[in-house]
């Protein structure tokens, strides 16, 4: 025991210093990184298209001196609370057993740092939750139960995420999931075939990607969700993920995702948008070479048109560390939300790799 606690203590030790010397490191690094920017770089927040006042939010905290990653996390705030946006937070659409499951991670430039939550219960805001695990733990990842304790501990209440209208569209999808299970939506007494696939319901993704650099070019993003409708419960998707759902690198840029998040997980793009700006990609160029990365790596034909086409969307959305910013998505129609600060956001086209046929 004494050995081994000495051991330990050694341990710990060796741990702080070595600790110490990389933060003094990083710190001069970005020190200097700062003198290189401070000053010149035009603040810039983008998300997904759902973000227009989450946007708006981050960009008015930025011109007032918030850290970035504040003032994202106040933008997705909105989003997580508002109980008309049926992809995060509260009205958020749930598993398929009606309860709602979010994910949600952070990532903060500066300090190099992230946190994260995945299927967390009850919770209205997790990006706030995630935030607590990359400041108040030594993890990363917190999981279901034990991510809903955690954010308890810290104050949290729990809350009723499910909303009459998502309950009401779970209900219709039940009862019309199959033929021949027990479930039944309404229906006349002379019906026979009851219980059809509803198209539009079978898979409904939507999530809020932010990602900002502030006039120092210190950059920082969040994703949170509601995830897959209807998923099978404890499914976690990309957006807590970071390098699929979320990935920031102070001296190059962030990138996020919303979109098939399996797709995502199977080929961590996020990291990959921010590699390929590192390599001298624009945030639209980089964001595209995902979306093609993606389509390649599937090779599964359930997921794939007759012309070997990808048939789900996945949308990347990135800014580097100049302030340039940039979206792409694997097929045409996707928008992205961007405040260059303005009070009002706006809506932009986000480039593709496929154009989508009118039917
Ligand atoms: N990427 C999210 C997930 O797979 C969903 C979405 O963005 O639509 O959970």
């Amino acid at each position: 025991m004494g050995i081994s606690m000495k051991r330990r203590d050694f341990l710990k030790t060796a741990a702080l210093a070595s600790g110490a010397a990389l933060v003094s490191e990083s710190v001069s690094q970005a020190n200097g990184l700062l003198a290189q920017t401070k000053g010149i770089v035009k603040p810039v927040v983008v998300s997904s298209g759902n973000g227009l006042k989450a946007t708006a939010k981050a960009m008015e905290m930025i011109q007032q001196g918030s850290d970035a990653l504040d003032a994202v996390i106040a933008g997705v705030n909105i989003v997580e609370e508002d109980p008309n946006d049926r992809s995060v937070g509260f009205g958020g659409l749930p598993n398929e057993e009606g309860v709602v499951e979010l994910d949600s991670s952070v990532m903060h430039g500066p300090s190099g740092r992230g946190g994260a939550v995945a299927c967390i219960r009850n919770i209205k805001n997790p990006s706030k939750v995630a935030k607590l695990v990359m400041e108040r733990t030594d993890h990363v990842l917190l999981v279901g139960k034990g991510a809903l304790k955690f954010a308890k501990a810290h104050g949290f209440k729990e809350e009723d995420l499910l909303t009459d209208e998502a309950r009401q569209i779970w209900l219709r999808w039940k009862e019309n999931l199959s033929k021949s299970d027990d479930w039944l939506p309404p229906h006349d007494i002379n019906a026979k075939d009851i219980g059809e696939d509803l198209k539009p319901f079978v898979r409904h993704y939507g999530t809020i990607n932010c990602d900002a650099v502030d006039a120092n070019g210190n950059l920082s993003g969040v994703t949170t969700t509601s995830g897959l409708a209807f998923k099978i419960p404890g499914r976690v998707g990309d957006s807590p993920i970071l390098g699929a759902g979320l990935y920031v690198d102070n001296d190059v840029g962030a990138a996020g995702s919303t979109g098939r998040g399996e797709a995502n997980l199977l080929s961590c793009s996020s990291v990959m948008v921010v590699e390929y700006m590192r390599q001298g990609k624009s945030p639209t160029e980089a964001c595209l070479t995902a979306c093609k990365r993606i389509a390649s790596q599937t090779k599964e034909a359930r997921l794939l048109a007759d012309n070997g086409r990808p048939t789900f969307q996945v949308i990347f959305y990135a800014v580097n560390k100049r302030g340039e910013y940039g979206s792409a998505a694997i097929w045409s129609g996707a928008r992205f939300a961007v405040n260059t600060g303005e009070k009002e956001s706006r809506l932009e086209e986000s480039a593709y790799l496929h154009k989508r046929e009118r039917r």
